[in-house]
């Protein structure tokens, strides 16, 4: 898989991002993630292995760093 899944562009670039997973309601964020970023989109894919990170991290492996507060919408 070396194309994008959202455009299908071929080039790409490291970057780090962040994502919010809903672990039973509880939402956890994951800052500075390494992911591959799709030059012409920016949609960003993990490895395998950063994946499975971000699993044991948000499963209450790792302490969380800082606390923030964020509303929910429910989109219309
Ligand atoms: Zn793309």
């Amino acid at each position: 898989m070396n194309n994008c899944d959202v455009c299908g562009n071929a080039t790409f670039r490291r970057k780090q991002v962040e994502e919010v997973f809903n672990i039973e309601d509880h939402l956890v964020m994951v800052e500075g993630v390494p992911a591959r970023g799709c030059d012409r989109c920016g949609d960003a894919t993990f490895d395998r292995q950063t994946t499975e990170s971000i699993r044991r991290m948000v499963h209450g492996v790792n302490r969380p760093t800082r606390h923030v507060n964020m509303d929910v919408l429910a989109f219309a």
